[in-house]
């Protein structure tokens, strides 16, 4: 059964989409550390980030760089943190989260949950930036 990204990526099932390409897929996290929290990941399905073969990686790697270039240019922050967890959702990805504080990525903190026009107009200023 195809994971929920795979679902996203495929458009069955609804996301904040911020960029795309043949081969990866990026879109926000619904439940952000900050706002513009952004989630990148490959099309093809597999679990874990570093299962990756080296090409996919350098792949992601530098889709996820030109999405992390857009979110400094869409929404104000010092940097764009990375992070890969994947405790949760069993299809590779990484976060970028725009970073006032260090705190701004402590994962143990209560997520934002946003209002639907406020993350569409943030995908929105990702997507355009
Ligand atoms: P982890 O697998 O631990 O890296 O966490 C998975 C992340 O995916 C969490 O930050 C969730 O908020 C996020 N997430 C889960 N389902 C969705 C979804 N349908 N759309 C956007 N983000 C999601």
């Amino acid at each position: 059964m195809a994971s929920i990204f795979s679902r996203i990526a495929a458009g069955e099932i609804p996301s904040y989409k911020v960029a795309e390409n043949d081969r990866y897929f990026a879109f926000l996290d619904i439940n952000p550390m900050a706002p513009g929290h952004t989630l990148v990941i490959p099309k093809k399905e597999t679990d874990y980030l570093f299962d990756l073969d080296a090409e996919e990686y350098a792949g992601l790697m530098e889709f996820a760089r030109e999405v992390a270039l857009k979110i400094k240019r869409a929404i104000p922050c010092k940097r764009v943190g990375v992070a890969v967890l994947g405790m949760e959702v069993p299809h590779a990805h990484i976060h970028l989260v725009p970073l006032q504080t260090e705190a701004d990525m402590d994962f143990r903190k209560p997520k934002l949950s946003l209002p639907a026009e406020e993350m569409a107009d943030i995908a929105q200023a990702i997507a355009n930036a």
